[in-house]
């Protein structure tokens, strides 16, 4: 359900609606599984039909879709900080995005933002994830 919100937002965001056709391409699910989720999300009051034109998110549906994209971005920005590539960090915040808690989340969010301002730290981290590997 999170992975259909983050892209039914992107979707608007670029196309200004979400069609079912495009939601099903973006995540790799049939069309029928699409069409049964979309139903479920506005039972749930999170988007709305537009006749002729596609989904679009309720104020509800958005806020809560934002949620999902910043929480993508900052584990995103987390993996940044130890150099790994961006293939495996895509993958990897897609599997971790739904299992971290809201406690986890603010203390890599801490540690991030501490990471950032501190380079030694962030230096000693990175050598020794090289020594590691050799
Ligand atoms: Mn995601």
């Amino acid at each position: 359900m999170d992975d259909y919100l983050e892209q039914i937002r992107h979707l608007i965001e670029e196309k200004g609606y979400a069609r079912p056709v495009d939601v099903s391409e973006r995540l790799g699910i049939s069309q029928a599984s699409v069409t049964n989720m979309l139903q479920r999300l506005h039972a749930e009051g999170l988007v709305k039909h537009e006749k002729y034109r596609g989904t679009t998110l309720t104020e509800e549906g958005d806020r809560i879709a934002r949620a999902i994209i910043a929480r993508h971005e900052l584990l995103t920005e987390f993996l940044r900080l130890f150099n790994i590539d961006e293939e495996t960090i895509y993958k990897d915040v897609e599997g971790m995005e739904h299992h971290v808690s809201r406690a986890t989340l603010e203390a890599l969010r801490a540690v991030t933002e501490t990471l950032r301002e501190s380079d030694p730290f962030r230096e000693a981290v990175l050598k020794r994830l090289k020594d590691s590997s050799e």
